[in-house]
């Protein structure tokens, strides 16, 4: 399949605002292209070439595509027309006049290639390998190319757009929710595609898990009071300490031990002490728990102290000087067998059985209630503790392990819930605003939004600039990724429109006293007083919807 067919339909993408329109135009493009280039489109419709959790990354910056660029086209001095395009794809445009010959495999192959040059002469390395892509290029698949390489791609594409199109492309409208549950348990938008463009619909229904490929966490629903239980989950329940730390998905196949994160990066170098202690475990399997920093006698130390083991390096280092722990509740797998359809009762047996303690492996503290007092009690104990709170876990013969989704089986209740601050937010960063006085030179404010899982958007609910630190307020400037222009998932009026727009990636847990109607903002609503609490490990889409919020109002 040709490159400029790829390159045509991100030009058509990018002039389309409509999610339906994009959907039209992604199906068409799903069933005009070459069978065997399925897998490969779609990842790069996304702008990558690798499913979202491989560590892979190009390794390309900026100054090394305006080289390539130079070396292509033997001309010098492209960074000065970079700066007044500010836009390294209408840069690289304005030189590239081949004939298209260049085809999907070929560039994928050699992105491939570049991804894989490392160590000494690797810059060089990637630099010639993208100047022969640039080389054939015509001027509109170098737009498109420069961007891709660059992490600018930035088509307004997601997951879900990408699964509906390929439903109406190979199958029909049922097939969307297997299409979304397949995509809950292999996250691997470009093995799906494939598989549903070879095999069909039938095919994609039997994939199923994969030790060493992540499955979507299952996530927590919230109530407006401990009663509430008697109709959500009923009794008795399993009420477990909710831990303040990361979220860990720890795969067992063999020798080799995978962690994962929530946002589902691996993230296996950061805790060597949790992979020694899994290796010693027997057989293969999949469990879940919360890694918590520990002191000398296993106490449990803040979140804060947690953050520093997110680290590249010294990983060694700080796993001596900060130790964690890691709080298991939950066993997807073990024995080649899938343990999701099962209820709790059963997968806590069986992780209790593969279980040996230690030190770093240790069941999360839980007890068992029958009725609301004994959970509240529990809690109780928990806050005066400082802890975050509790998570309430149904125990029916129905509470299987539901990948990705924000169900009734897993209930969270914390303190602010209690308070009368009964709802927290976490919302993704999408814009900022620049500060002044104290906050000048920073940002004083972000826009923050809501995701809509219909229409795979992100909404604006608030303009939050009160309970950051100075250090949140410095990190924040270094941590956002700014783009040019609005980025394409985001709908924002032109009454809220930021200094800066961002890359809608960071999460934000955000206290709020109301939710009231709203002209300017998207979702419809906006929330008053809204106070920064936290950065949350989370995926922008795993981020509060709009339907969530919709709810609460009601
Ligand atoms: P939230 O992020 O507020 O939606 O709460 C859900 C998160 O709580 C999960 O993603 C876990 O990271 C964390 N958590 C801590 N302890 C537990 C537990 N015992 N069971 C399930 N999740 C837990």
């Amino acid at each position: 399949m040709k490159f400029a067919q790829f390159a045509a339909i991100c030009e058509k993408l990018e002039r389309t605002s409509s999610y339906i329109e994009m959907k039209k135009t992604l199906a068409q493009f799903f069933k005009n292209a070459d069978k065997k280039d399925v897998k490969r489109a779609a990842y790069l419709l996304l702008g990558t070439i690798e499913p979202s959790y491989s560590d892979i990354n190009l390794g390309i910056a900026e100054n090394m595509a305006l080289r390539s660029l130079e070396n292509a086209f033997d001309v010098k001095n492209i960074k000065a027309a970079s700066r007044k395009t500010g836009d390294i794809g209408e840069t690289a445009e304005q030189y590239a006049h081949s004939k298209p010959s260049l085809t999907i495999p070929e560039v994928f192959d050699t992105l491939h290639k570049i991804a894989a040059a490392s160590g000494q002469g690797s810059q060089d390395k990637k630099v010639n390998l993208l100047s022969s892509l640039f080389k054939k290029c015509s001027a509109i698949e170098a737009r498109y190319l420069a961007r891709l390489c660059l992490g600018q791609l930035r088509l307004g594409v997601g997951d879900k757009t990408i699964l509906e199109a390929l439903a109406d492309a190979f199958a029909d409208k049922s097939a969307k929710k297997d299409l979304e549950h397949a995509f809950t348990i292999r996250p691997d938008i470009g093995t799906i595609a494939q598989t549903l463009a070879d095999k069909g619909i039938n095919a994609v229904r039997r994939i199923g898990v994969q030790v060493g490929t992540p499955i979507q966490m299952m996530l927590c629903q919230r109530i407006e009071n401990l009663e509430e239980l008697k109709q959500r989950t009923g009794f008795p329940v399993a009420v477990e300490t909710k831990y303040d730390g990361e979220r860990i998905q720890a795969h067992k196949k063999g020798k080799i031990i995978t962690l994962f994160s929530r946002r589902l990066e691996n993230i296996t170098k950061q805790f060597p002490e949790i992979t020694e202690a899994l290796l010693k475990l027997t057989g293969d399997f999949i469990v879940e728990g919360e890694a918590v920093a520990v002191d000398a006698n296993g106490g449990i130390l803040p979140f804060q102290t947690m953050m520093q083991r997110r680290r590249k390096h010294n990983v060694e280092e700080y796993s001596k000087k900060i130790p964690v722990a890691l709080k298991l509740f939950d066993c997807l797998y073990f024995n080649s067998k899938t343990l999701m359809s099962k209820s709790y009762p059963e997968r806590y047996t069986a992780l209790a059985k593969l279980l040996k303690k230690g030190k770093t492996l240790q069941l999360a503290d839980r007890t068992l209630c029958s009725n609301s007092s004994c959970a509240d009690e529990f809690f109780q104990n928990i806050v005066v503790g400082g802890g975050e709170g509790i998570v309430i876990k149904s125990l029916k013969a129905d509470s299987s392990y539901q990948a990705g989704v924000r169900g009734w089986h897993w209930i969270k209740w914390k303190p602010e819930y209690v308070k009368g601050m009964r709802d927290t937010f976490d919302l993704v960063v999408v814009g900022a605003y620049f500060g002044r006085g104290r906050r000048a030179g920073k940002y004083g404010a972000l826009l923050c939004a809501a995701y809509d899982d219909k229409n795979d958007k992100f909404e604006t609910f608030c303009k939050l600039g009160t309970g950051f630190k100075d250090t949140d307020l410095a990190h924040f400037f270094k941590l956002l990724k700014r783009t040019d222009t609005k980025p394409a998932l985001v709908n924002c009026s032109t009454a809220m429109e930021p200094d800066v727009w961002v890359v809608p990636e960071i999460v934000v847990e955000v206290a709020g006293a109301e939710i009231t109607k709203s002209p300017t903002h998207t979702t419809g609503y906006a929330l008053r007083f809204p106070r920064f609490l936290r950065i949350r490990e989370k995926k922008p889409e795993q981020a509060t919807s709009v339907k969530e919020i919709k709810k609460m109002i009601n």
